[in-house]
């Protein structure tokens, strides 16, 4: 039997090598996405994976875009919380849209993704929820109250809802990466990657998405059915929990 695995912002970035990873053990994916129709299109045509356009902030278009998912490719086994966003401002600045815009498709994105496929989990005897929150909804981050918030609201939300799937043999993880090679991290200029940001990596280099991405493959494995509520730390060492 096929599983079935559902990565929302599944095109691009960790999400694009965390469905490349799952395709290549085995799985049936979807992936979703919010708006970059281009970036999809030319995903789906290298890899073979089916793309599913849904903003992840609105539960009924969570709703909506599962049951279409469910249809098109069938129930989903494990579902991949990558999607997420940044609107970084210091405090003093930050506005009441770039505080609601961040919670809602970081936090609230979780409970939208995830309560639509829950029921189906439980009925079926197994689910895999997997979480991607952040180092910086562990340690908390400068200019990032609101994506700080939401990421460490992923952690609470993975720790509470583990207890309730155990006895339905679903689990539910949590990754917390730190600096990763997408678009995004890569994106900063080179004076602030080298002065600022690698000398506080112990490692002395940014992550992998791909190496973020075999955390996920391995948490969705029969063989990590005893691991649950956890937090994987992938960040080169900069910070313990
Ligand atoms: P990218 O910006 O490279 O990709 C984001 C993906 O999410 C895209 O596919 C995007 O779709 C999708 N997306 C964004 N908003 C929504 C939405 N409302 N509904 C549906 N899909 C959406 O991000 P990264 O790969 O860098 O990050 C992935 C996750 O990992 C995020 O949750 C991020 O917070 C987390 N993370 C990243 C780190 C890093 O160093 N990069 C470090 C720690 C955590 P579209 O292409 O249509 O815009």
């Amino acid at each position: 039997m096929t599983r079935v695995a559902l990565v929302s912002g599944g095109t691009r970035g960790i999400g694009a090598a965390i469905s490349v990873g799952l395709k290549a053990a085995g799985y049936k994916v979807a992936a979703n996405y919010a708006g970059n129709d281009e970036r999809a299109r030319a995903f789906q045509g290298e890899t073979g994976i089916a793309v599913f356009k849904w903003d992840v902030s609105s539960y009924e278009a969570c709703v909506e875009g599962i049951a279409k998912v469910e249809a098109e490719v069938g129930p989903v086994d494990v579902l991949v919380n990558n999607a997420g966003i940044t609107r970084d401002a210091m405090f003093h600045k930050m506005t009441p849209q770039q505080w609601n815009e961040v919670i809602s498709t970081n936090l609230t994105g979780l409970f939208n993704m995830t309560h639509p496929v829950w029921s189906g989990m439980r009925d079926r005897g197994f689910g895999r929820i997997i979480s991607i929150s952040s180092i910086n909804g562990q340690k908390g981050q400068m200019g990032q109250a609101n994506y700080s918030a939401a990421k460490a609201g992923d952690i609470g939300f993975t720790k509470a809802l583990a207890q309730e799937g155990a006895a339905k043999n679903i689990t539910v993880n949590a990754i917390c990466p730190g600096y990763i090679a997408t678009e995004m991290v890569m994106a900063v200029p080179e004076k602030v990657m080298n002065e600022r940001i690698l000398p506080q990596i112990p490692v002395g280099r940014l992550g992998q998405p791909e190496e973020i991405a075999r955390c996920v493959v391995f948490l969705a494995s029969d063989e990590a059915g005893f691991i649950t509520g956890s937090t994987i730390t992938a960040n080169g060492g900069q910070y313990f929990v």
